[in-house]
C-alpha cells in the first residue's frame, strides 16, 4: 500500500535551487532556430545584460559539449535610466547584416522587463531600419519575435513554455492543406531524446514538425571544410516553413506540461487538437504516446515498434527481481521528468520515496499522486523546493539511488548515496546527451543506467566470484 505526503517549502531563501530564470528557457527552445539546414537560420538575442546570455552560454557548453553563441544587447547602467531601446535596435540591425537570420527571438530579461521597454514598438523601429540597410526583400525575410520572460516571476520552464508559445503565434501562418504530419513540442530534453521520438514517428511511418528541434544545433557533425558559406551554422534544427506550416498539422502533442501554452494556442486559432503528456518514459507511458500518436494519425503500430517494446519488458523481466525489487529512490529535476522517472521507477518494482521539483506545480502534485497509486511505500512529495530541502530529508530517510542532474553530485558525495545522472544540466560526466531515456530504447538504457549504478554501489564484487 502505498502512502503519500506533500511538503512544499517553508522557508524564504532557497539555497541550491532546481529551477534558473525564465530566460535560460527560452534561449533552450530558440537555440533550436539558431541552425535551419544551412538555407534558413535563426538567432536569439538576449535583450539584457551580458550576463544574462553569459551564464545560459556557459551552462550549454558544459552540458552539450558545443560551443554556444547567443547575442545579447549588452544593457548597462544608462539603460536602466533611459531604456534599452538604443542597445535593441542596433543589435537587431547588426545580426541582420552579419548574419542574414530567417529568425530573430528578441528574449527580455530582469533589467528590460522592468525598465518597462516597449519591445514590441522597438522591433517595429529595427524592421524599418533594416529595411533601408538591407532592402525591402532581404528585410522582409528576416522574422523577428518578441519573447516575454520576466525572470523575477517562475523558471526556466516557464520560459521555455513562453518562447514556444511566442513562435507558434509569431510565425504560423493560416491553415491551407493538411500537412499530415504531428506538431511535437519536446520540453527540454536531450538531443538523444529528440532523436528516439523521430525514430519512434519513423517506424510508425509519421513525419514531425519539431516545436523547437535541439538534437543537430546541440550536437552537430564536426565537418571541416563541408559549409563553405559564412556565417557557419550548424546543421539541422526546425525550419521557420515548418513553423508556419505547423497549423495544418493533424495534431499537437507536448510532451511537457510546460508547452501547453502553444499546443493549446495552436487548437485554439487553428483548430489543431492537442494532447499535453505524458513525458515517454517508461512502459506506461511510452505506451501512452504511440497511442496518442495512433489516435491522431490512424497508422498502426508496427511490428518493430512492438519488439522494441518486447525488449524493454524482457530487460525488466531479466533484471528487475534480483537487482531493483525493493529499492528506494529519491527523484528531483524537471517536474515531467520526475513523474516520468517515478512511473518507471514503480514499473521497476522500487518506491520513488522522495520526489523533489523546484516549480511550484499543482498539476505536478496532482500527478504525482496518481503515481504514489502504483507505489508500494511512503511516497514524499516537495514541490517548490531546492536541492538542500531534498538533502535535509535525504540525511533523515536515506534511499538506495538518486536521479537527478550534476547539481546533485555533492549530495552523492556527503551522504554516499549514488546519483543517477539524468536531465539537464549533466556537466560532471561526458556523452548523456546523445543516449536517449525517453521510448522503448531509452528506458533500457535508463534501466541499465540505474541497475549499475546499484550494482558499484551495493554489490561486493566477491559476489561475481566463482563460490570455492
Ligand atoms: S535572473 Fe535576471 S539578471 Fe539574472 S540572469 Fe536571469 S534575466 Fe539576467
Amino acid at each position: 500500500m502505498s502512502e503519500v505526503k506533500v511538503t512544499k517549502r517553508d522557508r524564504n531563501v532557497i539555497i541550491n535551487p532546481l529551477v534558473t530564470c525564465q530566460p535560460l528557457g527560452a534561449m533552450y527552445a530558440m537555440y533550436a532556430m539558431y541552425a535551419i539546414s544551412g538555407i534558413s537560420h535563426g538567432l536569439p538575442l538576449v535583450h539584457g545584460s551580458q550576463g544574462c546570455s553569459t551564464f545560459v552560454r556557459y551552462g550549454f557548453s558544459r552540458h552539450f559539449r558545443e560551443p554556444s553563441e547567443i547575442a545579447v544587447t549588452s544593457l548597462h547602467e544608462d539603460a536602466a535610466v533611459f531604456g534599452g531601446r538604443k542597445n535593441l535596435i542596433s543589435g537587431l540591425g547588426n545580426l541582420a547584416a552579419r548574419f542574414h537570420p530567417d529568425l530573430i527571438g528578441v528574449v527580455t530579461t530582469c533589467s528590460s522587463e522592468i525598465i518597462g521597454d516597449d519591445v514590441n514598438g522597438f522591433i517595429k523601429t529595427a524592421q524599418e531600419e533594416i529595411k533601408d540597410k538591407l532592402g525591402e526583400k532581404a528585410a522582409e525575410k528576416i522574422k523577428i519575435v518578441p519573447i516575454n520572460t520576466p525572470s523575477f516571476v517562475e523558471h526556466h520552464f516557464r520560459g521555455y513554455d513562453n518562447a514556444i508559445k511566442s513562435l507558434v503565434d509569431h510565425v504560423t501562418l493560416d491553415p491551407t492543406n493538411s500537412n499530415d504530419k504531428i506538431n511535437i513540442i519536446p520540453g527540454i530534453v536531450n538531443p538523444g531524446d529528440i532523436r528516439e521520438i523521430k525514430h519512434i514517428m519513423a517506424m510508425m511511418g509519421l513525419e514531425s514538425i519539431m516545436l523547437t528541434d535541439t538534437s543537430d544545433p546541440f550536437d552537430s557533425p564536426l565537418r571541416p571544410g563541408a559549409t563553405q558559406v559564412k556565417p557557419y551554422y550548424p546543421k539541422g534544427g526546425t525550419t521557420v516553413q515548418e513553423l508556419e506550416d505547423s497549423s495544418n498539422s493533424l495534431g499537437t502533442i507536448s510532451l511537457c506540461h510546460y508547452g501547453a501554452q502553444a499546443a493549446h494556442s495552436l487548437e485554439k486559432k487553428y483548430n489543431v487538437p492537442s494532447v499535453v503528456g505524458p513525458f515517454p518514459i517508461g512502459l506506461q507511458n511510452t505506451d501512452q504516446f504511440l497511442r496518442n500518436l495512433k489516435n491522431m494519425t490512424d497508422s498502426d503500430i508496427p511490428d518493430e515498434l512492438l519488439d522494441e517494446r518486447g525488449l524493454l519488458v524482457d530487460s525488466m523481466a531479466d533484471i528487475t527481481s534480483r537487482y531493483l525489487f525493493g529499492k528506494t529512490a529519491a527523484i528531483y529535476g524537471d517536474p515531467d521528468m520526475v513523474t516520468g522517472i517515478s512511473r518507471f521507477i514503480c514499473e521497476l518494482g522500487m518506491t520513488p520515496q522522495l520526489v523533489c521539483t523546484g516549480v511550484e506545480n499543482k498539476e505536478f502534485v496532482e500527478e504525482m499522486k496518481k503515481v504514489a497509486q502504483e507505489a508500494n511505500g511512503i511516497v514524499e512529495i516537495m514541490y517548490g523546493q531546492d536541492l538542500r530541502a531534498l538533502e535535509v530529508q535525504l540525511q533523515e530517510e536515506p534511499v538506495d539511488v538518486i536521479i537527478g542532474h550534476s547539481d546533485g553530485r555533492l549530495i552523492d558525495r556527503d551522504l554516499q548515496i549514488p546519483l543517477v545522472r539524468v536531465g539537464f544540466p549533466v556537466y560532471d560526466w561526458v556523452g548523456y546527451h546523445r543516449v536517449p531515456i525517453v521510448g522503448y530504447r531509452g528506458g533500457i538504457n535508463l534501466l541499465d543506467r540505474i541497475t549499475n549504478t546499484i550494482l558499484g554501489e551495493y554489490y561486493d564484487p566477491v559476489h561475481w566470484k566463482l563460490q570455492q
